[in-house]
């Protein structure tokens, strides 16, 4: 069973943990940078990406983590944790940091104020058995991806616009949206698999 550590910082730590243990993954809160060579893998949640940032320095998380990620650990950020996985942050403060991991410029809060939290059914790449209902708070999107970044789900937004809220590179995986906030295991269940492959 791999183990996959839950950063412990801000968010949903609970449920990503509760998550992990059904789609057969030991979950571990991490908070230390120690505990980073004790896992196979790592999820960011959200919460709020300045804060965090904020956070990862004031506990000497930022640059250990950030050499782990380059060195190859699987990680899969949602909302807050993929603006921290992303190699740019647009309308984010002048002191955000980014881990990099994922060749992705997002845009911070860029659904809008009128929109500030909404759900809707995605057609997921790689998971089968119908579309997966996201839940989005005060969510990014990518308004950016590289060329080595696969783009795994899209959202119409209020002007038309499909915008890019899931996408992995290699062994990294973030998601514009919430999937510890429903019962449907499959996101989980798929970053399970990318930390599996990897190891
Ligand atoms: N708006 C938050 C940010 O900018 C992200 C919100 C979330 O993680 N639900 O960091």
């Amino acid at each position: 069973e791999p183990v996959i550590g839950v950063l412990a910082m801000q968010g949903a730590v609970r449920e990503h943990v509760a998550m992990l243990a059904e789609a057969g993954a030991r979950g571990v809160p991490v908070r230390r940078a120690a505990e980073l060579s004790e896992v196979d893998g790592l999820v960011l949640p959200g919460g709020e990406s300045t804060t965090m940032s904020r956070l990862l320095e004031s506990f000497e998380l930022l640059e250990p983590l950030k050499a782990r990620i380059a060195e190859g650990l699987p990680a899969f950020g949602s909302c807050a944790g993929m603006i921290l996985l992303a190699r740019q942050t647009l309308d984010g403060r002048p002191d955000q940091q980014q881990l990099g991991g994922l060749d992705v410029v997002v845009r911070r809060n860029a659904f809008g104020r009128q929109v500030d939290s909404f759900e809707a059914d995605l057609d997921f790449a790689g998971i089968g058995d119908g579309p997966v209902r996201a839940v989005f708070i005060r969510a990014p999107w990518v308004e950016k991806a590289g060329d080595g970044v696969e783009v795994l789900a899209t959202v119409g937004a209020g002007d038309g616009t499909a915008r890019i809220v899931a996408v992995r590179q290699g062994a990294v995986l973030a998601t514009a949206f919430h999937p510890e906030l429903t019962p449907d295991v499959r996101v989980h269940r798929l970053f399970v698999d990318l930390v599996r492959q990897a190891a």
